[in-house]
Protein backbone atom coordinates (compact mmCIF):
# COMPACT_ATOMS: atom_id res chain seq x y z
CA UNK A 1 0.00 0.00 0.00
CA UNK A 2 0.99 3.37 -0.84
CA UNK A 3 1.55 5.69 1.99
CA UNK A 4 -0.71 8.87 1.58
CA UNK A 5 0.62 11.98 0.52
CA UNK A 6 1.56 14.17 3.56
CA UNK A 7 -0.38 17.44 1.71
CA UNK A 8 -3.65 19.06 2.52
CA UNK A 9 -5.71 18.03 -0.18
CA UNK A 10 -9.30 18.94 -0.36
CA UNK A 11 -11.74 17.21 -3.31
CA UNK A 12 -14.87 17.76 -2.33
CA UNK A 13 -16.58 19.78 0.63
CA UNK A 14 -16.09 18.15 4.09
CA UNK A 15 -18.20 16.34 4.78
CA UNK A 16 -18.04 14.85 1.16
CA UNK A 17 -20.80 12.81 -0.82
CA UNK A 18 -19.41 9.34 -0.05
CA UNK A 19 -19.03 10.90 3.92
CA UNK A 20 -22.64 12.18 4.18
CA UNK A 21 -24.23 8.92 2.57
CA UNK A 22 -22.37 6.57 5.33
CA UNK A 23 -23.41 9.47 8.11
CA UNK A 24 -26.96 8.80 7.58
CA UNK A 25 -26.42 4.77 7.45
CA UNK A 26 -24.64 5.48 10.63
CA UNK A 27 -27.94 7.66 12.27
CA UNK A 28 -30.51 5.23 11.22
CA UNK A 29 -28.12 1.99 13.31
CA UNK A 30 -25.69 3.66 15.91
CA UNK A 31 -26.67 4.75 18.99
CA UNK A 32 -27.00 8.75 19.18
CA UNK A 33 -25.41 9.14 22.03
CA UNK A 34 -21.85 8.49 20.34
CA UNK A 35 -20.84 11.97 19.33
CA UNK A 36 -18.84 13.02 16.70
CA UNK A 37 -16.78 15.87 15.90
CA UNK A 38 -16.59 15.66 12.10
CA UNK A 39 -19.25 13.40 10.38
CA UNK A 40 -16.31 12.26 8.05
CA UNK A 41 -15.19 8.42 7.09
CA UNK A 42 -11.47 7.68 7.16
CA UNK A 43 -10.21 5.03 4.78
CA UNK A 44 -6.62 5.19 5.60
CA UNK A 45 -4.49 7.05 8.02
CA UNK A 46 -0.63 7.93 8.52
CA UNK A 47 1.72 10.52 10.09
CA UNK A 48 0.04 13.56 10.37
CA UNK A 49 -2.89 12.89 7.21
CA UNK A 50 -6.27 11.30 7.57
CA UNK A 51 -7.43 10.50 3.84
CA UNK A 52 -11.35 10.39 3.78
CA UNK A 53 -13.33 8.11 1.99
CA UNK A 54 -13.75 10.77 -0.30
CA UNK A 55 -9.81 11.17 -0.81
CA UNK A 56 -9.73 14.43 0.90
CA UNK A 57 -6.77 14.66 2.88
CA UNK A 58 -7.00 16.11 6.33
CA UNK A 59 -4.36 17.42 8.22
CA UNK A 60 -4.59 15.38 12.26
CA UNK A 61 -4.76 17.70 15.19
CA UNK A 62 -6.37 15.51 17.27
CA UNK A 63 -4.27 11.61 16.76
CA UNK A 64 -7.51 9.99 17.70
CA UNK A 65 -7.61 11.73 21.21
CA UNK A 66 -3.90 11.42 22.43
CA UNK A 67 -3.50 7.86 20.93
CA UNK A 68 -1.87 7.89 17.40
CA UNK A 69 1.40 9.35 18.71
CA UNK A 70 3.44 7.26 16.67
CA UNK A 71 1.17 8.04 13.63
CA UNK A 72 -1.65 5.41 12.98
CA UNK A 73 0.07 3.00 10.93
CA UNK A 74 3.52 3.27 11.72
CA UNK A 75 5.22 0.72 9.98
CA UNK A 76 6.85 -1.33 12.97
CA UNK A 77 3.80 -1.11 14.88
CA UNK A 78 1.49 -2.74 11.62
CA UNK A 79 4.21 -5.53 10.98
CA UNK A 80 3.93 -6.30 15.06
CA UNK A 81 0.54 -6.49 14.71
CA UNK A 82 0.06 -8.61 11.96
CA UNK A 83 3.09 -10.85 13.30
CA UNK A 84 1.05 -11.48 16.33
CA UNK A 85 -2.24 -11.94 14.46
CA UNK A 86 -0.48 -14.44 12.68
CA UNK A 87 0.17 -16.04 15.44
CA UNK A 88 -2.52 -16.06 18.09
CA UNK A 89 -5.00 -13.58 18.83
CA UNK A 90 -6.24 -14.27 22.14
CA UNK A 91 -6.05 -16.63 24.91
CA UNK A 92 -6.92 -14.47 28.10
CA UNK A 93 -3.87 -13.57 30.67
CA UNK A 94 -5.98 -15.27 33.05
CA UNK A 95 -6.30 -17.88 31.50
CA UNK A 96 -2.69 -18.97 29.37
CA UNK A 97 0.31 -16.41 29.37
CA UNK A 98 2.68 -14.86 26.60
CA UNK A 99 5.49 -12.98 26.76
CA UNK A 100 4.41 -9.90 24.94
CA UNK A 101 2.44 -9.04 28.04
CA UNK A 102 5.81 -9.96 30.46
CA UNK A 103 7.73 -7.54 28.30
CA UNK A 104 5.42 -4.58 28.25
CA UNK A 105 5.04 -5.05 32.15
CA UNK A 106 8.85 -5.08 31.83
CA UNK A 107 9.25 -2.05 30.11
CA UNK A 108 6.65 0.16 31.87
CA UNK A 109 7.91 -1.19 35.55
CA UNK A 110 11.42 0.72 33.90
CA UNK A 111 10.28 3.43 32.43
CA UNK A 112 7.74 5.10 35.15
CA UNK A 113 9.25 7.40 37.49
CA UNK A 114 10.96 5.99 40.78
CA UNK A 115 14.03 3.66 41.18
CA UNK A 116 12.20 0.98 43.08
CA UNK A 117 10.73 -2.71 42.72
CA UNK A 118 7.08 -1.98 40.90
CA UNK A 119 4.42 -3.96 39.32
CA UNK A 120 2.32 -3.76 36.28
CA UNK A 121 -1.39 -4.53 35.90
CA UNK A 122 -2.46 -4.42 32.30
CA UNK A 123 -6.08 -4.02 31.16
CA UNK A 124 -7.63 -2.34 28.12
CA UNK A 125 -8.99 1.07 28.79
CA UNK A 126 -8.53 4.05 30.18
CA UNK A 127 -11.19 3.95 32.48
CA UNK A 128 -10.25 1.07 33.54
CA UNK A 129 -7.07 1.60 34.51
CA UNK A 130 -8.72 4.08 36.98
CA UNK A 131 -10.77 1.65 38.42
CA UNK A 132 -8.23 -0.99 39.09
CA UNK A 133 -5.99 1.51 40.33
CA UNK A 134 -8.75 2.93 42.59
CA UNK A 135 -9.16 -1.30 43.58
CA UNK A 136 -5.49 -0.93 44.47
CA UNK A 137 -5.34 1.79 46.33
CA UNK A 138 -7.92 0.95 48.47
CA UNK A 139 -6.94 -2.69 49.16
CA UNK A 140 -3.26 -1.38 50.26
CA UNK A 141 -4.67 1.74 52.57
CA UNK A 142 -8.05 -0.31 53.53
CA UNK A 143 -9.45 3.07 53.37
CA UNK A 144 -12.53 4.02 50.99
CA UNK A 145 -12.44 7.63 50.37
CA UNK A 146 -10.72 8.70 46.39
CA UNK A 147 -9.77 12.51 46.21
CA UNK A 148 -10.29 14.10 42.90
CA UNK A 149 -9.57 17.11 41.37
CA UNK A 150 -12.13 19.83 39.67
CA UNK A 151 -12.03 19.63 35.72
CA UNK A 152 -10.97 16.38 36.15
CA UNK A 153 -11.32 14.05 33.43
CA UNK A 154 -10.98 9.98 34.45
CA UNK A 155 -13.72 8.53 32.01
CA UNK A 156 -17.22 7.62 31.42
CA UNK A 157 -17.88 4.11 33.58
CA UNK A 158 -19.53 4.56 36.97
CA UNK A 159 -16.78 5.00 39.03
CA UNK A 160 -14.88 7.13 36.76
CA UNK A 161 -17.67 9.16 35.49
CA UNK A 162 -17.82 9.96 39.23
CA UNK A 163 -14.65 11.52 38.99
CA UNK A 164 -15.29 13.56 36.11
CA UNK A 165 -15.75 17.12 36.84
CA UNK A 166 -17.78 17.81 33.57
CA UNK A 167 -21.86 17.44 33.98
CA UNK A 168 -22.77 17.61 30.33
CA UNK A 169 -22.22 15.13 28.59
CA UNK A 170 -20.63 13.45 30.95
CA UNK A 171 -22.77 12.54 33.92
CA UNK A 172 -25.84 14.38 33.35
CA UNK A 173 -28.79 11.89 33.71
CA UNK A 174 -26.25 8.68 34.38
CA UNK A 175 -26.77 9.24 38.10
CA UNK A 176 -26.95 8.29 41.07
CA UNK A 177 -22.57 8.28 41.37
CA UNK A 178 -20.40 6.10 42.83
CA UNK A 179 -19.74 6.96 47.08
CA UNK A 180 -16.43 7.91 48.72
CA UNK A 181 -15.62 10.84 45.61
CA UNK A 182 -14.53 13.81 46.74
CA UNK A 183 -13.32 16.62 44.99
CA UNK A 184 -11.14 19.59 45.73
CA UNK A 185 -10.22 22.83 43.70
CA UNK A 186 -8.10 22.19 40.68
CA UNK A 187 -5.22 24.72 40.65
CA UNK A 188 -6.45 26.26 37.36
CA UNK A 189 -4.05 29.26 36.46
CA UNK A 190 -5.98 31.11 33.69
CA UNK A 191 -9.44 30.93 36.39
CA UNK A 192 -8.14 30.75 39.71
CA UNK A 193 -10.01 32.35 42.02
CA UNK A 194 -8.34 32.95 45.02
CA UNK A 195 -5.90 35.65 45.78
CA UNK A 196 -2.57 34.27 44.21
CA UNK A 197 -1.70 35.38 41.00
CA UNK A 198 1.81 33.91 40.26
CA UNK A 199 2.17 30.18 39.76
CA UNK A 200 3.73 29.22 43.03
CA UNK A 201 1.39 31.32 44.36
CA UNK A 202 -2.05 29.55 43.02
CA UNK A 203 -0.02 26.44 43.76
CA UNK A 204 0.66 27.21 47.74
CA UNK A 205 -3.25 28.40 47.90
CA UNK A 206 -4.57 25.12 45.82
CA UNK A 207 -2.49 23.08 48.14
CA UNK A 208 -3.88 24.95 51.38
CA UNK A 209 -7.27 24.27 50.19
CA UNK A 210 -6.36 20.68 49.31
CA UNK A 211 -5.06 19.91 52.60
CA UNK A 212 -7.75 21.97 54.39
CA UNK A 213 -10.81 19.96 52.79
CA UNK A 214 -9.73 16.52 52.87
CA UNK A 215 -9.07 17.05 57.19
CA UNK A 216 -12.10 18.89 57.50
CA UNK A 217 -13.99 17.49 55.61
CA UNK A 218 -13.02 13.87 54.69
CA UNK A 219 -10.50 12.54 57.36
CA UNK A 220 -6.97 11.96 56.31
CA UNK A 221 -7.25 8.40 57.55
CA UNK A 222 -10.14 7.62 55.22
CA UNK A 223 -8.03 8.86 52.54
CA UNK A 224 -7.36 6.10 49.79
CA UNK A 225 -5.97 7.61 47.04
CA UNK A 226 -5.53 11.25 45.29
CA UNK A 227 -5.45 10.96 41.68
CA UNK A 228 -4.73 13.77 39.47
CA UNK A 229 -3.74 14.44 35.87
CA UNK A 230 -0.61 16.23 35.52
CA UNK A 231 -1.80 18.44 32.64
CA UNK A 232 -5.87 17.95 32.86
CA UNK A 233 -6.98 16.79 29.30
CA UNK A 234 -10.83 16.90 28.76
CA UNK A 235 -11.10 19.93 31.52
CA UNK A 236 -8.96 22.08 28.89
CA UNK A 237 -5.50 21.26 29.14
CA UNK A 238 -5.33 23.00 32.53
CA UNK A 239 -0.93 22.52 33.07
CA UNK A 240 -1.04 22.18 37.26
CA UNK A 241 1.31 25.09 38.28
CA UNK A 242 4.59 23.62 38.92
CA UNK A 243 5.17 22.86 42.70
CA UNK A 244 1.37 22.10 43.21
CA UNK A 245 2.12 17.80 42.35
CA UNK A 246 5.15 17.86 44.65
CA UNK A 247 3.60 19.53 47.88
CA UNK A 248 0.45 17.06 47.13
CA UNK A 249 2.61 13.60 46.85
CA UNK A 250 4.34 14.81 49.81
CA UNK A 251 1.36 15.53 51.89
CA UNK A 252 -0.01 11.90 50.77
CA UNK A 253 3.29 10.13 51.51
CA UNK A 254 3.26 11.57 55.15
CA UNK A 255 -0.40 10.11 55.42
CA UNK A 256 -0.40 6.97 53.69
CA UNK A 257 -2.10 8.30 50.68
CA UNK A 258 -1.67 6.08 47.43
CA UNK A 259 -0.87 9.43 44.89
CA UNK A 260 -1.57 8.60 41.24
CA UNK A 261 -0.93 10.23 37.88
CA UNK A 262 -3.55 9.57 35.56
CA UNK A 263 -1.08 10.00 32.65
CA UNK A 264 -3.34 8.36 30.13
CA UNK A 265 -4.03 11.82 27.97
CA UNK A 266 -0.78 13.73 29.00
CA UNK A 267 1.78 10.73 29.23
CA UNK A 268 4.14 8.96 26.65
CA UNK A 269 6.07 11.47 25.09
CA UNK A 270 2.45 13.79 24.73
CA UNK A 271 4.32 16.32 26.70
CA UNK A 272 8.10 16.46 26.25
CA UNK A 273 8.95 14.60 28.80
CA UNK A 274 7.96 10.34 28.71
CA UNK A 275 5.66 11.44 31.25
CA UNK A 276 3.94 15.03 32.68
CA UNK A 277 5.29 14.51 36.01
CA UNK A 278 8.93 13.81 34.78
CA UNK A 279 8.98 17.73 34.60
CA UNK A 280 8.73 18.40 38.04
CA UNK A 281 10.29 15.54 39.00
CA UNK A 282 7.63 13.73 40.83
CA UNK A 283 7.86 9.97 41.85
CA UNK A 284 3.83 8.95 42.00
CA UNK A 285 3.09 5.61 43.56
CA UNK A 286 0.96 4.78 40.98
CA UNK A 287 1.50 5.61 37.59
CA UNK A 288 -1.74 4.89 34.21
CA UNK A 289 -0.96 4.42 30.86
CA UNK A 290 -3.22 4.04 28.19
CA UNK A 291 -3.82 5.80 24.90
CA UNK A 292 -0.39 6.18 23.62
CA UNK A 293 0.43 3.18 24.83
CA UNK A 294 -0.39 0.39 21.81
CA UNK A 295 -1.04 3.09 19.29
CA UNK A 296 -4.79 2.28 19.02
CA UNK A 297 -4.70 -1.14 20.04
CA UNK A 298 -6.63 -0.92 23.36
CA UNK A 299 -4.24 -1.55 25.91
CA UNK A 300 -3.90 0.22 29.23
CA UNK A 301 -1.55 -0.04 32.75
CA UNK A 302 -1.81 0.16 36.33
CA UNK A 303 2.03 0.50 37.11
CA UNK A 304 3.68 1.17 40.67
CA UNK A 305 5.08 0.25 43.96
CA UNK A 306 5.56 -3.41 44.17
CA UNK A 307 4.02 -3.74 47.83
CA UNK A 308 1.18 -1.88 47.04
CA UNK A 309 0.25 -3.38 43.67
CA UNK A 310 0.64 -6.81 44.96
CA UNK A 311 -1.85 -6.27 47.91
CA UNK A 312 -4.51 -7.20 46.16
CA UNK A 313 -5.53 -11.16 46.10
CA UNK A 314 -4.90 -13.41 42.89
CA UNK A 315 -8.18 -13.35 41.15
CA UNK A 316 -9.15 -9.39 42.23
CA UNK A 317 -7.45 -8.09 39.22
CA UNK A 318 -8.03 -8.78 35.51
CA UNK A 319 -10.53 -8.88 32.37
CA UNK A 320 -11.16 -10.89 29.47
CA UNK A 321 -9.44 -8.66 27.28
CA UNK A 322 -6.88 -7.62 29.55
CA UNK A 323 -3.03 -7.28 28.61
CA UNK A 324 -4.46 -8.17 24.83
CA UNK A 325 -1.41 -10.04 22.61
CA UNK A 326 -1.94 -8.26 19.66
CA UNK A 327 -2.19 -4.95 21.84
CA UNK A 328 1.19 -6.37 23.77
CA UNK A 329 2.62 -6.66 20.35
CA UNK A 330 1.52 -3.01 19.23
CA UNK A 331 2.78 -1.48 22.83
CA UNK A 332 6.25 -3.01 22.43
CA UNK A 333 6.97 -1.79 19.11
CA UNK A 334 4.72 1.85 20.10
CA UNK A 335 7.42 2.31 22.97
CA UNK A 336 10.46 1.53 20.75
CA UNK A 337 9.65 4.07 18.49
CA UNK A 338 8.69 6.23 20.91
CA UNK A 339 12.62 6.15 22.29
CA UNK A 340 14.11 4.92 18.88
CA UNK A 341 12.64 8.10 17.28
CA UNK A 342 12.81 10.82 20.28
CA UNK A 343 9.34 11.07 20.71
CA UNK A 344 9.55 13.40 23.66
CA UNK A 345 12.00 15.57 21.76
CA UNK A 346 9.68 16.04 18.75
CA UNK A 347 7.48 17.09 21.07
CA UNK A 348 8.96 19.61 22.69
CA UNK A 349 9.95 20.83 19.31
CA UNK A 350 5.90 20.85 18.27
CA UNK A 351 5.58 23.60 21.32
CA UNK A 352 8.45 25.37 19.84
CA UNK A 353 6.86 25.49 16.08
CA UNK A 354 3.05 26.14 17.05
CA UNK A 355 3.46 28.18 20.72
CA UNK A 356 4.55 31.22 19.31
CA UNK A 357 1.76 31.54 16.36
CA UNK A 358 -0.90 30.82 19.31
CA UNK A 359 0.80 33.43 21.05
CA UNK A 360 0.88 35.84 17.71
CA UNK A 361 -3.12 34.72 17.18
CA UNK A 362 -3.45 35.73 20.82
CA UNK A 363 -2.02 39.27 20.60
CA UNK A 364 -4.66 39.76 17.50
CA UNK A 365 -7.53 38.35 18.32
CA UNK A 366 -9.20 39.38 21.45
CA UNK A 367 -11.03 36.10 21.86
CA UNK A 368 -8.32 33.92 22.89
CA UNK A 369 -8.11 34.97 26.48
CA UNK A 370 -5.33 32.04 27.16
CA UNK A 371 -2.76 30.08 25.23
CA UNK A 372 -1.41 27.03 27.48
CA UNK A 373 0.04 23.52 27.24
CA UNK A 374 3.22 22.19 27.06
CA UNK A 375 5.21 19.67 24.77
CA UNK A 376 2.13 18.98 21.72
CA UNK A 377 -0.54 19.58 24.21
CA UNK A 378 -1.26 23.09 23.34
CA UNK A 379 -4.19 25.13 23.69
CA UNK A 380 -6.54 28.10 23.25
CA UNK A 381 -9.14 29.35 25.24
CA UNK A 382 -12.16 31.48 24.05
CA UNK A 383 -13.86 34.35 26.02
CA UNK A 384 -15.86 37.18 25.32
CA UNK A 385 -13.11 39.99 24.32
CA UNK A 386 -12.33 41.92 27.66
CA UNK A 387 -13.49 39.29 30.31
CA UNK A 388 -12.67 35.55 31.13
CA UNK A 389 -16.29 35.10 30.59
CA UNK A 390 -16.30 31.51 28.43
CA UNK A 391 -17.41 31.98 24.96
CA UNK A 392 -17.58 28.50 23.40
CA UNK A 393 -19.69 29.26 20.59
CA UNK A 394 -15.76 31.28 19.45
CA UNK A 395 -14.27 27.98 19.84
CA UNK A 396 -16.86 25.64 17.78
CA UNK A 397 -17.21 28.42 15.24
CA UNK A 398 -13.10 28.31 15.24
CA UNK A 399 -12.76 24.61 15.05
CA UNK A 400 -15.74 23.86 12.18
CA UNK A 401 -14.03 26.91 10.11
CA UNK A 402 -10.77 24.73 10.51
CA UNK A 403 -12.29 20.90 10.13
CA UNK A 404 -14.42 22.78 6.58
CA UNK A 405 -10.75 23.89 5.43
CA UNK A 406 -9.28 20.11 6.11
CA UNK A 407 -7.31 20.56 9.41
CA UNK A 408 -9.00 18.24 12.07
CA UNK A 409 -9.53 19.93 15.52
CA UNK A 410 -11.06 19.26 19.10
CA UNK A 411 -12.49 21.36 21.76
CA UNK A 412 -12.19 20.91 25.31
CA UNK A 413 -13.11 21.97 28.46
CA UNK A 414 -15.50 22.70 31.18
CA UNK A 415 -16.90 25.30 29.70
CA UNK A 416 -16.47 23.94 26.09
CA UNK A 417 -14.78 27.39 24.88
CA UNK A 418 -10.84 25.55 24.63
CA UNK A 419 -9.38 24.51 21.23
CA UNK A 420 -6.96 21.63 21.92
CA UNK A 421 -4.12 21.17 19.57
CA UNK A 422 -3.35 17.30 19.80
CA UNK A 423 -1.22 16.16 16.46
CA UNK A 424 0.77 12.87 16.01
CA UNK A 425 4.13 13.73 17.23
CA UNK A 426 5.24 12.29 13.50
CA UNK A 427 4.10 15.08 12.29
CA UNK A 428 5.88 16.96 9.43
CA UNK A 429 6.52 20.81 10.21
CA UNK A 430 4.82 21.31 6.90
CA UNK A 431 1.16 20.07 7.65
CA UNK A 432 1.81 22.00 11.16
CA UNK A 433 2.48 25.15 9.21
CA UNK A 434 -0.52 24.83 7.06
CA UNK A 435 -2.41 23.50 10.19
CA UNK A 436 -1.69 26.73 11.93
CA UNK A 437 -2.70 29.47 8.57
CA UNK A 438 -6.09 27.41 8.62
CA UNK A 439 -6.22 28.38 12.31
CA UNK A 440 -5.07 31.75 12.04
CA UNK A 441 -7.67 32.14 9.02
CA UNK A 442 -10.23 30.84 11.52
CA UNK A 443 -10.04 33.01 14.04
CA UNK A 444 -9.65 35.99 12.10
CA UNK A 445 -13.05 35.15 11.26
CA UNK A 446 -14.24 36.04 14.74
CA UNK A 447 -13.37 39.65 14.00
N1 LIG B 1 -8.06 9.52 32.00
C1 LIG B 1 -7.74 10.53 31.18
C2 LIG B 1 -6.81 11.61 31.65
C3 LIG B 1 -8.26 10.59 29.88
O1 LIG B 1 -7.94 11.61 29.08
C4 LIG B 1 -9.12 9.55 29.46
C5 LIG B 1 -9.72 9.59 28.12
O2 LIG B 1 -9.79 10.61 27.45
C6 LIG B 1 -9.43 8.51 30.35
C7 LIG B 1 -8.88 8.53 31.62
C8 LIG B 1 -10.35 7.40 29.95
O3 LIG B 1 -9.77 6.61 28.96
P1 LIG B 1 -10.68 5.65 28.06
O4 LIG B 1 -11.49 6.54 27.16
O5 LIG B 1 -9.69 4.81 27.30
O6 LIG B 1 -11.52 4.86 28.98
Amino acid sequence: MTEPEQRRILKTAIPGPLSTELQARRESNIAAGFGVTLPVFIAEASEGILVDVDGNHLIDLASGIAVTSVGASHPRVTAAIREQADRFTHTCFMVTEYESALEVAERLNRLTPGEFEKRTGLFSTGAEAVENAVKIARTWTGRDAIVVLGHAYHGRTLLTMTMTGKNVPYKEGFGPFAPEVYRVPSPYPYRWAGAATTETGIAEEAFEQLVDQITTQVGTANVAAIIVEPVQGEGGFIVLPEGYMTKVAQFAKENGIVFIADEIQAGLARTGDLFAVDHEGVVPDIVLTAKALAAGMPLSAVTGRAEIMDSVRAGGLGGTYAGNPVACAAAIAALDVIVDEDLPGRARHIEEVVMPRLKELQAECAAIGDVRGRGAMLAMEFVVPGTRTPDPDAAKKVAAHANARGVLTLTAGTYSNVIRLLPPLVISDDLLEDALDVLAEATRTLA
